[in-house]
């Protein structure tokens, strides 16, 4: 019932999409996408070509695992894969929230764009930690000034933004926002924030935004909580599928042609108490802050320990690997921005650092691991781009000139090279 109805929307969207894609090197193979289409069911109006013109729609489906695309939940998901391209992300590290969120809309990993962590300290301010759980600090602009998020790239230069959360979002970048934006409140449902972005499709061309982005964290919170094969990541995975094909429905009945580009920030990996690394059976807790714990630990000795904790980490360990931040290895990418702790140990998948009392239970899932984990991996598809078929792994920085492209905004110098814009 959803599917079908669905089908018959996407087909509309597509048909109206080979009319109106910008990129002149892919109008072939729009064409041909849209024949693809119209065969699939009955066939929908060719719309006027001038009527509406394309919005870009980034889509985040927080903790989104890559192969949860194999589950035969998402058939709304596949449908857009099917027509597009579809492939996995390689969060960069920290297999983290934030820093990847950032690094999507940047193109810059965590090291240049600023937000090396979930949590982090910067030597200018020793006694804050910019946390999650504290919005004085979350929201404070000093922490994301290192790098311009596309949003304010792209209202400098003429295209309209409006963002349905995307972690960032809702601080000034010197001054600026998105012309619309929302304050994160994760009791929006997924279906309030999904009718925000048709409300915002559906105003009249001179105030409607031409690149949203949308997020959802319901995939993730599951994660967590259940772990990732449990029946409340499945049930989560279905119910966000359902909301693309809600998303895919109004846009068609308001008969407006849409680019979407739906990612994840990082996978899930099963976690157990059974695998825990206590770091107090190592050293005192006494000799370290531990900024970050978890699946990675970021850790600084307290001044005046240094060699004790050193002697102490650097040591092999059964379950984690810890280096200095400037030995960590080269394909990291990590390490040189102040803001990293002094010493880095990774889990080996699966096992949980913890530093006296567990923060939270270690049996659910987490993320954080080293990103060449394949449980990290993280979604893509890609639809009404030029892009088709199975793109393999890619970067996750190499979004930020997709997206920059689909919206018409020259990106800025990024760490991506570019693979997927071309
Ligand atoms: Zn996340």
């Amino acid at each position: 019932m959803a599917i079908k109805s669905a089908k018959t929307s996407l087909t509309a969207i597509a048909a109206t999409l080979a009319c109106l894609c910008a990129a002149p090197s892919a109008s072939a193979e729009h064409a041909v996408r849209a024949d693809k289409a119209t065969s699939a069911s009955n066939a929908a109006p060719i719309m006027d070509a001038t009527s509406r013109a394309p919005i870009t729609i980034l889509i985040s489906i927080d903790g989104f695992r890559a192969d949860y695309l194999e589950r035969g939940l998402t058939p709304q998901m596949q449908n857009l894969a099917d027509q597009g391209a579809v492939g996995k992300l390689r969060p960069s590290f920290p297999t983290k929230t934030f820093p990847n969120h950032y690094a999507l809309i940047t193109g810059k990993r965590p090291d240049r764009n600023g937000i090396v962590g979930n949590n982090m300290v910067d030597p200018r301010r020793p006694n804050e930690t910019f946390s999650l759980g504290d919005p004085k600090q979350a929201l404070d602009p000093f922490w994301w000034n290192e790098a311009e998020p596309l949003w304010i790239t792209a209202e400098q230069q003429g295209v309209r933004t409006a963002t349905m959360f995307w972690p960032g979002s809702e601080v000034p970048f010197h001054k600026q926002r998105p012309r619309d934006w929302v304050r994160f409140d994760s009791a929006i449902s997924n279906e309030q924030r999904v009718n925000t972005v048709l409300d915002w499709a559906r105003r009249p061309a001179d105030i409607r935004p031409a690149f949203i982005t949308l997020y959802f964290d319901t995939v993730d919170t599951a994660g967590h909580r259940f772990g990732a094969d449990s029946r409340e990541v499945n049930d989560a995975i279905a119910d966000v599928d359902r909301k693309i094909g809600q998303l895919l429905s109004g846009l068609a009945a308001m008969q407006q042609p849409a680019r979407l580009i739906l990612v994840a920030d990082h996978g899930m990996r099963t976690t157990s108490e059974s695998e825990v690394i206590q770091l107090s059976d190592i050293l005192s807790l006494d000799s370290i802050r531990a900024v970050e714990v978890g699946p990675y630990a970021a850790i600084d000795p307290i001044a005046g320990k240094e060699a004790e904790v050193e002697a102490a980490l650097l040591r092999p360990h059964d379950h984690m690997n810890c280096s200095k931040r400037q030995d960590l290895p080269e394909r990291l990418h990590y390490g040189k921005n102040p803001r990293v702790a002094a010493i880095i140990c990774i889990a080996q998948p699966g096992w949980s650092i913890f530093a006296g009392p567990a923060p939270w239970s270690a049996n659910g899932g987490s993320h954080g691991y080293d990103n060449m984990d394949p449980d990290m991996l993280a979604l893509f598809i890609a639809y009404g781009t030029h892009l088709r078929g199975d793109i393999g792994t890619v970067d996750n920085i190499e979004t930020y000139p997709l997206v920059a492209r689909m919206i018409g905004v020259t990106p800025l110098p990024s760490d991506a090279v570019g693979m997927l814009a071309k």
